[in-house]
């Protein structure tokens, strides 16, 4: 009998703190904060306290499945991958899709689109990325150089103002609302939008701006026309570091402050105090989250939190900036590795010139050259399709429909840790080992990349994704391009190809405490914790306002349908609820999905705290346990999308970002009735 800690890092969010876990002969029987990682100093959120017991879950998919006569079988690996193998050859480069995930490993997350480009022929490869932060690459390319975050997560204690826009931080990221604190116990004042008046509203902000939803654009650009008035813009940032201010100007010279107040719902004197706060501090940090980015128009929202930094000169230095809060484990790395259709590794834009590099990289004669369709079409265009580690049957807006297109599918593949809700649709499913059964790197939230030990065996037959990957390759006749027996093998290749990893080796992981950011260009460098601290990563240097003009929601309430639902996150689930769901102290704190209503609304529809009631939108209806709370404002309604049986994306609506291809699952219009 031997017991031993092994320190390991969180599998779910992307703070990415470190634990220990206790190992006795092969099992990983219980876990502590590992104390001396600089993310968390020995805290850990409820989610990270209970982060490894899913792995023991019954239902863990062990042996590779094929459908036969209706029913999935259990087979072999050599049977299975002979017939994805043969389906996968019948399929076209316009009719196959592959969908990663922001769970996946770099080096997973690196094969797949590999497989995509090189195997397939298109670059019909994308993550879930797409769903929630897709309008950061969208917005922060042009404006700034970069969609990911500019600061480190210990700088943000720096800051003496702190933005949340849209991110109800208490519970999507605990351990940096902890940092939040900190700089509010040293005298920096908070700013929060958010529609509902959540535990952050409550217990972190200073200013709590409930703007109705999908209003931002509009609270913003009444923020910078004050700003403006006042005289309050950093002259010299502008001067010195930015381009298109006049036309900015001239737009925001027409805002009118009165109209702005009936359009967003927040008074204009709070409006007034929260731009000047912003503009006034030394150091503004913006951290955003889904709130403003789940809409049809997160590019433009995004858009104008940029604008708003630049005005004010809160970039370029370290706890300031515009900050993505990717909300999974590797949000970022599996962006980095080119799970989209419109970048290879390391961000570079599908082009001719991109694909020949590629080429010369990975010795073939051709790469795909034109962008492929984004996550969302992929589902209703592909009909041969690849899905790893994600539910878009859950996960994506109006799923009535997409499991109706998913019924079609010619052949799809499932690659996953548990049998999903999308593996029940599944010609094949294939089991995936999780984070702690193998050894890779992810990518957390400041561009830190920290390594992964494996710590267990897998259950089964179940492998690594890149494993199953690269097998799958070779008997697709690419065996020389994909000859990877390990992950590290799999990373030196990361680091030839993509510049911002060059310098970050896994000896260099096993030295560093806490990871290192990236960009990192040399062995002896030593990241970068602040991004642009001398110029923006654009052709010019500068960083480009970019005039945004409000547009209303895509579907508005009615007579017919006359609350506005919106959704979002617990802070005891994550994502889709594949590993939480299976976490028995996690379960028990929220079991099952909700929705919560103001009580006036709930007192006129004749619903009691905890009744069951149907809601219904011109997609679809579901069930769910009413929590009447003054948490949220008259008229809108909130639901969790972690739970199958009230899935809330039954109900959203399908209308895309135009650039990003981001949906708008913050808005729709909906009616409640008690369940009859
Ligand atoms: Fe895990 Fe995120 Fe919680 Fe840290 S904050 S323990 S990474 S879920």
């Amino acid at each position: 009998m031997s017991i031993e800690y092994v320190p390991t890092i969180c599998p779910y969010c992307s703070c990415g703190c470190g634990i220990n876990l206790v190992v006795k002969d092969g099992k990983i029987i219980g876990q502590e904060p590992w104390k001396e990682h600089p993310v968390n100093q020995g805290a850990n959120c409820p989610k990270g306290k209970n982060a490894y017991h899913y792995i023991y879950s019954e239902d863990r998919l062990k042996m590779p499945l094929v459908r036969k006569n209706g029913t999935l079988k259990e087979t072999s690996w050599d049977e299975a991958l002979d017939l994805v193998s043969s389906k996968l050859k019948e399929s076209s480069p316009e009719s196959f899709g592959f969908i990663a995930s922001c769970r996946n490993s770099n080096e997973d997350a690196y094969v797949m689109q590999k497989f995509t480009r090189v195997v397939m022929g298109t670059n019909n490869v994308e993550y879930c990325g797409r769903l929630c932060h897709s309008p950061a690459a969208a917005a922060l390319i042009p404006a700034m150089g970069s969609g990911a975050m500019q600061t480190s997560q210990p700088e943000i204690e720096l800051a003496d103002c702190i933005c949340l826009a849209g991110v109800n931080i208490m519970e999507t990221f605990p351990m940096i609302a902890r940092r939040v604190f900190r700089a509010k116990a040293k005298g920096a004042k908070v700013i929060y939008t958010d529609p509902r008046k959540t535990a952050t509203a409550r217990h972190l902000a200073d200013i709590h701006l409930q703007l109705r939803s999908g209003t931002d654009a509009a609270l913003i650009n009444a923020m910078m026309s004050i700003i403006l008035a006042e005289g309050l813009e950093d002259k010299e940032f502008i001067a010195s570091r930015t381009a298109g201010i006049d036309k900015l100007r001239d737009f925001l010279s027409k805002i009118d402050l009165k109209q702005a107040e009936k359009i967003t719902g927040v008074p204009k004197d709070l409006i007034r105090e929260a731009a000047i706060t912003y503009a006034k501090a030394e150091r503004g940090c913006i951290l955003y989250d889904q709130g403003i980015s789940q809409h049809y128009v997160g590019t433009d929202n995004v858009r104008n939190h940029a604008n708003l930094a630049l005005l004010c000169g809160h970039a370029g230095k370290s706890g300031s900036g515009i900050n993505s809060m990717r909300g999974q484990i590797n949000g970022e790395g599996s962006g980095d590795m080119g799970c989209l259709c419109v970048f290879y590794p390391g961000f570079k834009r599908v082009g001719e010139e991109t694909a020949k590099f590629f080429e010369e990289a990975w010795g073939v004669a051709s790469l795909p050259t034109k962008p492929g369709i984004t996550y969302i079409d992929m589902l209703y265009k592909c009909p041969y399709l690849y899905v790893v580690g994600g539910d878009p049957t859950m996960a994506v807006p109006d799923v009535n429909n997409v499991k109706k297109a998913l019924r079609k599918a010619s052949f799809l593949v499932v690659q996953d840790i548990f049998p999903t809700e999308i593996a029940k649709l599944a010609h094949v499913v294939l089991p995936a080992a999780t984070w702690v059964e193998r050894q890779a790197t992810h990518t957390w939230i400041d561009r830190r990349v920290q390594k992964i030990d494996k710590v267990v065996d897998p259950p089964g037959e179940a492998k690594p994704d890149w494993w199953i990957i690269c097998r799958l390759a070779e008997k697709m006749g690419y065996k020389d391009k994909f000859d990877f027996n390990s992950a590290e093998g799999i990373f030196e290749e990361i680091r030839s190809c993509v510049p911002q990893y060059k310098g970050i080796t896994y000896e260099r992981l096993d030295k560093t405490v806490g990871g290192i950011h990236w960009p990192c260009p040399s062995e002896d460098h030593p990241g970068t914790p602040t991004m642009f601290l001398q110029k923006f990563n654009t052709p010019d240097g500068l960083g480009h306002f970019q005039v945004v003009e409000f547009k209303p929601p895509a579907e508005l309430p009615d007579e017919e349908y006359p609350y506005v639902l919106t959704t979002g996150r617990s802070m005891f689930h994550y994502h889709t609820g594949t590993m939480t769901r299976r976490t028995p102290r996690l379960l028990d704190e929220v079991p099952h999905g909700f929705v919560e209503v103001n009580p006036e609304d709930a007192s006129k529809a004749g619903i009691k705290n905890k009744d069951m009631v149907t809601l219904e939108t011109r997609r679809g209806s579901i069930e769910a346990e009413a929590r009447v709370t003054d948490k949220m404002p008259p008229g809108l309604l909130f639901v969790p999308f972690h739970f199958p049986d009230s899935c809330a994306n039954v109900l959203t609506i399908p209308a895309l970002d135009p650039s990003a291809k981001c949906a708008e699952t913050k808005v729709c219009a909906v009616r409640m009735k008690i369940k009859t």
